[in-house]
């Protein structure tokens, strides 16, 4: 640390993003990207705005915001993109939560909303998820907290259904109540159509996952006009040129395309399954997944060993350190041939 780096931010604990190594080619099963390409016109649409880099991107997103509400059926005041759903997640943080409004989020779920947190200091209260790494609506219900929950969750993979968050939205109507949908498109259910109904819900979504843009930066926030409002002028304090020309053009493209990209979510289902049920005949423990991985260990092997292993043979998965999930690993869900060579390798390992 330099001298000159302000006590405000000293004792911050940055996120830490998946490995992205550049040393050799892996099976690489550790940042829940899509196996898939993008399809062939997001690739020309990023190609050919290229040719104007010269000029800023729209700030408002114009286009952009036009087609996602014809996707979505929303009014395009009603959205809101960014550079990469992390990026709506602080503009939200920033915009509704303080010393007054504190967060609550679960124990275990995505590493950023902690940072986050603790970069815009704003306190918040870790909510245990139960044994079996559900969450308890109970502790959701009328807390007078904003809130934030993945659904399905990072990085079990478990889903809410939305029952359960309209109950909890619903009991909480002076705190704004996230849900980040980032893995939605894999199996769960939106939240989306209940934004007409509360005007404290913000449904975060990517385009990193299912529409297979990790590397663009494109992700989207949609709740009532007014609080998108409010983030924009977060937005527009910050960053107002957040979602570049390529990126933009890509993301209007790949909504054109939208049924080459849902197509590839059924399939990443499809292999999903098949990993479950290889990995069950290994004897893993496999949590009910949702998303694009799923979360598995074995009583044959730690968690640590088997990271470090597959690793070592060229396949890279993604381990965590917290006690409480340090036995299991995080595995996402590639083409079946990299599930094969996934399972195989394992097979060897144990
Ligand atoms: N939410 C969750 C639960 C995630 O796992 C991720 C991916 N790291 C994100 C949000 C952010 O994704 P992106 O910024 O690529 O949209």
């Amino acid at each position: 640390m330099s001298r000159f780096f302000t006590e405000k931010y000293s004792s911050l604990v940055p996120y830490t993003p998946g490995e992205q190594p550049q040393d050799m080619q892996y099976v690489k099963l550790n940042t829940n990207e899509s196996p898939y390409p993008p399809s062939e016109g997001v690739t020309l649409a990023a190609q050919n705005e290229s040719r104007r880099l010269q000029l800023y991107s729209d700030p408002e997103c114009v286009l952009l915001r036009k087609k996602m509400s014809e996707v979505f059926g929303l009014k395009p005041g009603q959205i809101l993109m960014v550079n990469g759903s992390d990026e709506l997640l602080n503009f939200a943080f920033m915009a509704f939560a303080d010393e007054k409004r504190p967060l609550a989020f679960a124990d275990i779920t995505y590493g950023f909303y902690p940072v986050f947190a603790q970069l815009n200091h704003i306190p918040y209260t870790e909510i245990p998820l139960k044994d079996d790494f559900t969450l308890d609506i109970n502790d959701y219900i009328g807390i007078n907290k904003n809130i934030v929950i993945a659904n399905p969750n990072a990085p079990t993979g478990i889903g809410i259904s939305l029952e359960d968050i309209e109950k909890i939205v619903k009991s909480n109507p002076d705190n704004v109540v996230v849900i980040d949908e980032a893995y939605i498109d894999f199996g769960g259910e939106s939240a989306v159509p209940l934004i007409e109904k509360y005007d404290n819900l913000i449904v975060s979504g990517t385009f990193s996952k299912s529409r297979s843009m990790a590397g663009a930066r494109l992700g989207f926030g949609i709740a009532n006009e007014a609080l998108i409002a409010d983030m924009n002028t977060v937005k527009y304090s910050t960053n107002p040129y957040n979602v570049n020309r390529m990126t933009g053009a890509a993301g209007i493209a790949a909504l054109e395309d939208n049924e080459y990209y849902m197509a590839n979510c059924r399939k990443i289902q499809q292999t999903r399954a098949w990993t479950v049920t290889e990995l069950e005949k290994l004897g893993f423990t496999v949590l009910p997944s949702k998303a694009n991985f799923v979360f598995a260990k074995s009583e044959k092997i730690s968690g640590e060993k088997l990271y470090t292993e597959l690793k070592k043979n060229g396949v890279l998965i993604r381990h965590f350190t917290k006690p409480k999930i340090c036995e299991y690993n995080r595995i996402t869900i590639g083409t079946p041939e990299q599930m094969k060579i996934l399972i195989d390798t394992i097979k060897k390992i144990i």
